[in-house]
């Protein structure tokens, strides 16, 4: 077989570059998808009791105009609208997202550690060389141990020392001691920050419902269950796991840089295999519990989306309340039940028990308060799947490998894009991918330089 464009991952960025192809009438080209679905870690999973689960809790919130007017045109009126309700438990509080704006709902001490470490002296002055001196320069040691460092090290698995600030952009509130002590003594809250303050969600089929509705009309493109196995750089040819050979004039891969590199091109020099060596990344595993009886919260019917948690009481660092993203995320909508999604990292620094950590999820879900232990009794289904390639880490030494391997791959028409092809949070989400894709088929048909990736 022979085409122009091979496509690695039928995920957001793989099916926003087979759409935009299609879009720009190049049709010549074919989508290898190891998975027997589409959709990445956009995907979602109904179990077998009922139970509709993402991998994580995602929620949709666009930069781009091309993304809005794709995702009317796909779910219409099949999607529901909601304002962001986040929190973060420390100290045995609930604060409301962002922390540093609201941290008068903490204990008294605890309020007083964040303050202190922002009065004038207390914060070094000068240019943070990482992550964690970022977070000491900007929030103080107060902020730091409270909330951010803990938190930080929970979610990404990486010591914060170990990780560059230049992601941070729209990612962290930015809040100086005059605001935070105007919230503390007018008693305000300040939770409207940020670009996901509201979100959409599909009304029933989960995230990955987008992404099988983006899949359904390219399907004649697109080979489920054949991942790529080797890749000839010089003779531009793919070999898949079934053993067929595809020539290709241009190739897209989505999946994760470091295995293109190490495990799929036969000819990479050194210096790549070496870069491609200092990407880091986490894992993620993700327990989906369903309950029968949804507990309440303070009394009342508990309408947060999503939960925060630093601290070592619960192996998880989110909690997503996924019976509020939609109804039909629980068995018949049955207003009744509940479905928490938890989100707990791993990797070589911070190791977990995967075979242990749906019960600790569980016990950790009654220590913060979430299910009460005479709600345990009530749980009806438990889904667990995890995942090798979770966050795509911004460590210190990632630009430079990025410097490295992107333009050898580019001077043999090899693009490498998407959550762990491109390598860069800050532009890893779902609306960023598939403009990924977007861009790369327009630069690849129309000659249009790419605006969302860029490593140089
Ligand atoms: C826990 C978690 C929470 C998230 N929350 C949000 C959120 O709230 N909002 C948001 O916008 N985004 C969120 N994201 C990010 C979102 O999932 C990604 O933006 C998106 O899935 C990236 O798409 P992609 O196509 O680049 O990569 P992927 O989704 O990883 O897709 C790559 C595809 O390539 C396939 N593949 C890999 N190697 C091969 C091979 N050799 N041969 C064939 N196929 C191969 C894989 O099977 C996969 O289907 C979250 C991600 C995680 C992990």
């Amino acid at each position: 077989m022979q085409v122009d464009y091979a496509i690695i991952g039928a995920g957001p960025t793989g099916l926003g570059a087979a759409r935009r192809l299609a879009e720009l009438g190049a049709a010549n080209f074919v989508v290898l998808e190891k998975n027997a679905h589409p959709g990445g870690l956009a995907a979602s999973f109904k179990d077998p009791q009922g139970y509709t689960w993402d991998i994580g809790g995602h929620v949709v919130f666009s930069h781009y105009e091309y993304f809005d007017k794709m995702l009317a045109e796909l779910l219409g009126a099949d999607q529901l609208k909601h304002e962001r309700r986040a929190f973060i438990r420390a100290r045995g509080a609930w604060v409301p997202y962002p922390f540093q704006n609201n941290i008068r709902h903490l204990p008294r001490p605890a309020r007083w550690e964040c303050v202190s470490g922002l009065l004038p002296g207390k914060r070094p002055e000068k240019t943070p060389q990482n992550f964690h001196e970022w977070i000491h320069c900007v929030f103080g040691e107060g902020i730091g141990n409270v909330f951010l460092w803990p938190y930080n090290f929970k979610v990404w698995a990486i010591p914060p020392e170990q990780m560059s600030a230049s992601w941070v952009g729209e990612r962290v509130s930015i809040v100086g001691l005059e605001g935070v002590l105007k919230n503390i003594i007018l008693e305000l809250d300040e939770v409207g920050w940020g670009p996901n303050n509201a979100f959409t969600f599909p009304s029933h089929g989960g995230t990955g419902e987008i992404f099988r509705r983006m899949a359904a009309p390219l399907s004649g493109h697109i080979r489920y269950g054949d991942g790529v196995a080797s890749i000839d750089a010089a003779k531009k040819t793919l070999t898949t796991a079934s053993g067929e050979t595809i020539t290709f004039g241009a190739l897209l891969n989505t999946g994760p840089l470091d295995l293109l590199i190490t495990e799929q091109l036969a000819q990479a020099p050194d210096d790549c295999v070496e870069a491609a060596g200092l990407l880091k990344h986490n894992g993620v595993f993700v327990a989906g519990v369903g309950v029968g009886a949804r507990p309440l919260h303070e009394g009342k019917r508990d309408k947060r989306c999503w939960m925060y948690f630093p601290e070592d009481d619960c192996p998880f660092y989110r909690v997503t309340n996924f019976h509020n993203y939609a109804p039909a995320n629980v068995p018949g909508s049955d207003t009744a039940k509940a479905a928490f999604l938890c989100e707990t990292s791993f990797s070589g620094h911070k190791p977990e028990d995967l075979s242990t950590l749906m019960e600790r999820t569980v016990e950790g879900l009654g220590n913060v308060d979430l299910l009460p232990e005479a709600a345990r009794a009530k749980i009806e289904s438990r889904f667990e799947l995890s995942v090798d390639y979770g966050y795509p880490v911004p460590c210190l030494e990632r630009d430079l490998a990025l410097r490295t391997v992107q333009p050898w791959l580019e001077g043999r028409e090899i693009y490498s894009r998407g959550r762990f092809g491109g390598w860069k949070y800050e532009v890893g989400n779902m609306d960023h991918s598939v403009m990924q894709g977007v861009e790369w088929a327009e630069r690849m048909v129309q000659k249009q330089p790419e605006k969302t990736y860029t490593w140089k």
